[in-house]
This record gives C-alpha cells, structure tokens and sequence, in this order.
C-alpha cells in the first residue's frame, strides 16, 4: 500500500455534517494511526524539499493546521506561527476579514510573526471554497511575508478553491 493510499483510507465522511447536504472529511482517524500521520507528514516533506527547499517559515490556519504544520515545521528545521480566529491571540495583531457561507469570520496573526520578505507556506487539513486560505494569504501580503505556496490533506475539486488562490500553487495528497 502507498503512503497516499493509507492516507485516503484514513478519511471518513459524514454525510449530511454539518448541515444536510455536505460530506463532511474527516481527518481524526489519521490522527489516530501513527503510521497515517507520518505518512502525511512524509508526503509534505518531500513535496516540500523539492518544491520550495527555501522555506523558512510553516503558517497553520486554525484549527486543523495547528495538527500538521508544527510536525512539518520540525521536520524541515523551520518554524511554525498560527493564524487565529478573532480575539485569541495576544499582544499587537494584524487581522483580515472574509466572508464564510454564512456571516462572517476574522484571522489575525501577531504582528511581530513573520518577518518581511520571509519566506512562508501556509498549511491547513482541507481546501474547500479556499475563502479561508485566501484571507490568510492576504493577512500574509500586509505582512510582507513571500508567500510560496498552500499545503493541504484534501482538496474538494468540484469547488474551484486551487482557482480562488492562483497564482498561488496548492498541494493537496487527497482529492474528492
Ligand atoms: P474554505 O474556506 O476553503 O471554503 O473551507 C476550508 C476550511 O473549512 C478549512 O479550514 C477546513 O478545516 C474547513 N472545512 C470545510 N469543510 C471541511 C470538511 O469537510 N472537512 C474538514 N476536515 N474541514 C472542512
């Protein structure tokens, strides 16, 4: 069995999650299964020491990239710096609002994180409409951070997210 295939196999879905009509992916059996997890984490390493050897910062979204990217960051001998939802984070903070399916969401980062012109990947466990990977590359753009690229577990093809980051490139093991 590949490493993306025990991966895929670690995916559950739950119709109807959470309102009637999405397939919700959930990513808690990798978690569970050391050997799925490292091979996660495998598959963004070499994705990453080929791709963009020059990274020298891992960005994870809240909350499910807070899972990934501090084991990526390590891996890589890179550090790892969270964007948040609204009013969690202290000291000074950038912040960036976005529009979600309803309502709307705010992400801020502190704003001594990133350096400018360092070079940054963002990481986060599912792209869907990319609306919130979208956000986090425009909090990123006012930090002047050189954002190379989006990392993520799964990617939902039919909802055009790789389209929204362009032209960011985006990585995705998994996709539906
Ligand atoms: P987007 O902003 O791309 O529309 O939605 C992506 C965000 O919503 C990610 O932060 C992700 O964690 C969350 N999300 C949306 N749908 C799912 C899903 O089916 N499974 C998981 N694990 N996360 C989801």
């Amino acid at each position: 069995e590949s490493k993306l295939q025990l991966v895929r196999r670690h995916i559950r879905d739950f119709p109807d999650f959470p309102k009637p009509g999405i397939v919700f992916r959930d990513i808690c059996p990798i978690l569970k299964d050391p050997a799925a997890l490292t091979a996660v984490i495998d598959l963004f390493e070499e994705h990453v020491r080929k791709n963009h050897p020059q990274v020298e910062l891992i960005v994870g979204l809240d909350a499910r990239g807070f899972l990934f990217g501090p084991l990526l960051a390590q891996r890589l001998g890179v550090g790892f710096v969270m964007i948040r939802k609204k009013g969690k984070l202290p000291g000074t903070t950038a912040s960036v609002a976005y529009d979600l399916e309803y309502g709307k969401a705010e992400a801020e980062i502190q704003e001594d994180a990133v350096a400018p012109g360092q070079k940054i990947l963002l990481i986060d466990d599912l792209l869907a409409t990319g609306g919130t990977l979208y956000a986090a590359g425009e909090l990123l753009k006012k930090q002047q951070a050189e954002i190379m690229g989006c990392l993520v577990v799964i990617e939902l093809n039919e909802l055009n997210g790789s389209d929204k980051l362009k032209p960011l490139p985006v990585f995705s093991l998994v996709q539906y």
